[in-house]
């Protein structure tokens, strides 16, 4: 028994050193997790030392080099675009492992959306798979609804004496009509002072007072809604485009915008540039504008391109009441709209106040309200506004495009009006229709005005912003439902489509 206890080899205690106890070879070691113990001849033993304790390093055994980073050309590739946000190459796709995402171009903007093989059917032996239904969000908890600012009392009343009914007998005097109601609207209500900076080339030919006004005038008709409580803009022309990409990317990181994957900078840049043509990467001519307020938290902005190509500048002060300067309250008025949703949680597939807002009223409202409200409000006397009007109600269609509405008839009207969800009308398949806002719906949206007020359409937006339907909005501020507003608006547009038709193109 003992002998055989005494030939246990000894190693099998090693496991667990013990200070004095036998170990088998002189120099071995063994840990345990606070000492090291050395085997050592004590005599004729061998036996563990007394153990030395084990200093732990704080985290890492050894620091471990650090990697020296590959460079790439590109940057890590593993968030996705958000869906909406403007892209630079038409056609450019961006893959994740479930998701490929498309930049399409739609009303002359490029966005990503998601790819789907549906839209375009490339030579489909293979009969397309079912898209996956995507599962029904599940409903958030129920905060307290959001109330909009909304200065009236709804339903409105008729300003004058055009009313839905009369209209289309009255299609003649809309257009005065609707002017002489933003004037009384604007004289109805206090100034609302704001902030305001104006940003312009040094090339380019226009002044900061010739626009200050006229944005003044809208915070004033607009007095009792939610504006944006700081507004600016950046003004170029093709001579100042480069600067113009410059200062808009630091106005808006000065208004706390950091770029995102819903706006990245090359957005910004993208906004700027597609104000202008450009020949060899030069800009040629620059026009038109953008509201970038949408994107931010709160603040208004906008980008303006100045024409001046030919020797023709279209925002000096001989120029001023022709026509193209009407840009400043049409960018203004749309960072209006966007402004009805500051504070509005955004649903799923919103990133900006700006999706918010499209996602709320159909297509040609967007562009129908921004002429509506911005061409009258800039325009100091009916004679200018109605030169100005004409030319963008009768507005062609781009070239080398085509649009859904071709019948102008009332019920041809009515049913391109009431045509247009919300959530879908700048889908690709139709994003030619979207055009149709700057001269089909304004001429809607200026019925509209003549009927109750221009503050009237901004309610639509707030009723929206509170989470109601288009038909609900329509219905909470007209008293009417919307497919009787559209009924009434397919025979006003008729009678004025008959007199002064789309011009061709
Ligand atoms: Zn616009």
């Amino acid at each position: 028994m003992l002998a055989t206890s005494l030939l246990l080899p000894a190693h099998v205690s090693a496991a667990t050193p013990v200070a004095g106890a036998a170990c088998s070879k002189a120099g071995l070691t063994s840990s345990t997790s606070t000492k090291k113990f050395t085997c050592i001849k004590s005599g004729k033993k061998l036996v563990w030392d007394k153990g030395t304790t084990i200093v732990k390093p704080a985290v890492a055994q050894s620091p471990k080099p650090t990697p020296t980073p590959t460079p790439t050309a590109t940057p890590p590739v593993s968030t996705p675009p958000e869906v909406g946000s403007p892209c630079i190459e038409i056609g450019a796709f961006f893959d994740t492992p479930n998701t490929r995402y498309v930049c399409n171009q739609e009303s002359g903007k490029n966005v990503w959306r998601v790819w789907s093989p549906n839209p375009t059917p490339t030579q489909s032996s293979t009969p397309t798979p079912t898209p996956t239904p995507t599962p029904t969000p599940t409903p958030t908890p129920t905060k307290a609804p959001f109330k909009a600012l909304i200065p009236l009392t709804l339903p409105v009343a008729p300003m004058g004496p055009i009313t839905f009914a009369n209209a289309a007998s009255m299609a003649s005097s809309i257009p005065a009509q609707a002017w002489q109601n933003i004037q009384k609207e604007i004289a109805a209500h206090a100034p609302v002072t704001v902030p305001i900076t104006i940003d312009i080339g040094p090339n380019t030919k226009t002044t900061a007072e010739q626009m200050i006004p006229s944005i003044n005038r809208e915070y004033q008709l607009l007095n009792g809604f939610a504006v944006p409580p700081t507004y600016h803009g950046v003004v170029f022309s093709a001579f100042d485009e480069k600067w113009g990409e410059e200062q808009a990317v630091k106005v808006a990181r000065d208004l706390g915008w950091t770029p995102s994957n819903a706006v990245p900078v090359d957005g910004i840049l993208f906004n700027v540039r597609n104000q202008c043509g450009f020949n060899n990467g030069v800009a040629e001519d620059c026009y038109g504008g953008n509201s970038l307020g949408g994107i931010l938290a709160k603040d208004g902005f906008s980008t303006y391109g100045v024409q001046s190509g030919g020797g023709f500048d279209a925002w000096t002060i001989q120029n001023q009441y022709a026509g193209p300067m009407t840009q400043v309250t049409h960018e203004l008025t749309h960072n209006m709209q966007f402004a009805q949703f500051t504070g509005v949680a955004m649903k799923p597939g919103e990133f900006t106040r700006s999706d918010q807002f499209h996602h709320s009223s159909p297509c040609w409202f967007h562009e129908g309200q921004a002429n509506a409200i911005g061409i009258p409000v800039f325009q100091p006397t009916l004679n200018d506004y109605l030169n100005a009007r004409d030319g963008n109600i009768q507005r062609a269609i781009n070239p080398g495009t085509t649009v859904s509405l071709t019948d102008f008839s009332a019920a041809g009207i009515t049913a391109f009006l009431v045509g247009q969800d919300p959530l879908t009308c700048s889908n690709p398949s139709k994003n030619q229709d979207y055009q149709l806002g700057y001269s089909v719906g304004y001429a809607a949206t200026e019925a509209l005005i003549a009927i109750g007020g221009a503050q009237a359409t901004i309610a639509l937006i707030a009723k929206g912003a509170e989470g109601n339907t288009w038909d609900q909005a329509f219905q909470a501020v007209y008293g009417i439902s919307w497919a009787e507003g559209a009924n009434y608006l397919g025979q006003i547009l008729a009678a004025e489509y008959a007199v002064k038709p789309i011009k061709k193109s």
